[in-house]
């Protein structure tokens, strides 16, 4: 439909990017991202016209139309030159085409699909891509790329290790040559943030996270930092937390870079870790996570700690108001084997315990709106934490006892 609609106006439509890498490869990619030879603005607002949501930037040329779903394509527009017919030789792809994809990063990720009524399916590769990612290759497309965007490091590495590509040779020196010189440094701490957010939502982050430390990369974007086997440690449970664990564990989506990256600063000097959170311009929120996590693990330490049984109701009393991507980190970094316990079981389990009876239940029980009813609900919560009460029956008799 949308190479239908492209034609429609006079234009053509392409899938372009990670999107028909992944097709490529067999991977499963929700983004999908097209290029409209013409106007993808007037494109954008056919569809605007057809009912569908979108959001246009009107000075890039770019936006986003939003289908059932919900399923997002972004748009941008490669722009026609003037003595390009449209749709006059449908196989064959214009230089305008051809300029967009030169400007992507690394071959495998510069190679379009047409989307017209009939040259549907169609690969449009100038630079190799195919043969490339056939090979396995990671490879830029010129060596002043990046020169040009230095973020490509960090998109470099990210897919290497996803795809399990390997970075042909001439591409590891262009890299080492850009972080030796120091160029990473010159990016700005939200563009930084956000390469390091997307490292982090990564499946698996740590083969990434080392071979940027093989690069000397952290080094150069965060001096000083100690990026060492402690590191790896603490990543290495993280992960296997969420293999294990991930049909449990609380929804972290949102903070759970900042997990990472508090694993990534555990082994520094504090002075460090605070120079990382400012060049990153962390949030108030993101600071308060972060600084929780990495300068109160020893008070949390002896708080969970004690060789005796504790009753679940004595941890959660102690994790009051902690975030839980917080108790996350410390359940990775404690070395203390009875304290991850503790934590885990926090929570997997009680974190998300609640009595049966609400608080309209206790009055149905004819006790008088006030405080107590909060009293009573806490010390039911508490009772059913300890195992004391399970069925409502149960609570039921425990309040009127
Ligand atoms: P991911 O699966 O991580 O999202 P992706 O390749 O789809 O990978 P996007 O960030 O969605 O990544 O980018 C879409 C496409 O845009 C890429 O495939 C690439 O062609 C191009 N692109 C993105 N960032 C850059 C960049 N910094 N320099 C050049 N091209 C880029």
């Amino acid at each position: 439909r949308l190479g239908r609609m492209a034609e429609s106006l006079s234009m053509r439509a392409y899938a372009v990017g990670g999107f028909v890498r992944d097709l490529l490869l067999g991977r499963t990619n929700l983004d999908l991202d097209i290029v409209i030879e013409g106007d993808g603005v007037a494109f954008m607002k056919a569809w605007e016209r057809e009912g569908y949501r979108v959001s246009v930037h009107e000075r890039f040329r770019t936006g986003m139309i939003v289908f059932p779903g919900p399923r997002k394509v972004d748009v941008a527009t490669a722009r026609r030159e003037f003595y390009e017919f449209p749709v006059a030789q449908p196989t064959v792809a214009s230089d305008s085409l051809k300029h967009d994809l030169y400007r992507r990063d690394f071959t495998v990720n510069a190679m379009a699909i047409a989307l017209g009524e009939r040259d549907w399916g169609t690969l449009v590769d100038y630079f190799g891509g195919r043969r490339d990612l056939r090979r396995g290759f990671l490879k830029v497309l010129h060596n002043l790329s990046f020169v040009e965007d230095p973020t490509r490091v960090f998109r470099a590495v990210r897919l290497e290790q996803r795809l399990k590509l390997k970075m042909e040779e001439n591409t590891v020196r262009l890299l080492t040559s850009c972080v030796r010189g120091g160029l990473l440094s010159l990016l700005s701490g939200l563009r930084v943030k956000s390469e390091v957010e997307i490292l982090f939502h990564e499946a698996l982050p740590l083969p990434a996270i080392r071979r940027l430390r093989e690069f000397g990369a952290w080094e150069v974007l965060f001096p000083g930092l100690a990026v060492d086997s402690r590191t790896d440690r603490v990543v290495r449970r993280l992960t296997v937390f969420f293999r294990r664990l991930h049909r449990d564990l609380p929804p972290l989506e949102a903070s759970l870079w900042l997990v990472y990256l508090a694993s990534l600063l555990f082994g520094s000097d504090e002075a460090v870790q605070r120079s990382v959170m400012d060049r990153l311009h962390l949030t108030p929120a993101e600071r308060h996570v972060l600084s929780l996590a990495l300068f109160s693990l020893g008070a949390a330490e002896n708080d969970l700690g004690g060789r005796g049984e504790r009753r679940p109701s004595e941890i959660c009393r102690a994790l009051t108001g902690v975030p839980l991507a917080v108790c996350l980190f410390w359940a990775a970094a404690t070395e203390r084997q009875r304290i991850r316990r503790r934590l885990l079981l926090f929570l997997t389990r009680w974190h998300k315990v609640r009595p049966m009876l609400t608080g309209r239940d206790i009055l149905d029980l004819g006790y008088r709106r006030g405080p107590l009813v909060g009293k009573i609900l806490d010390a039911l919560l508490t009772a059913r934490l300890d195992g004391s009460v399970e069925t409502r029956e149960e609570e039921i008799q425990w309040v009127l006892d």
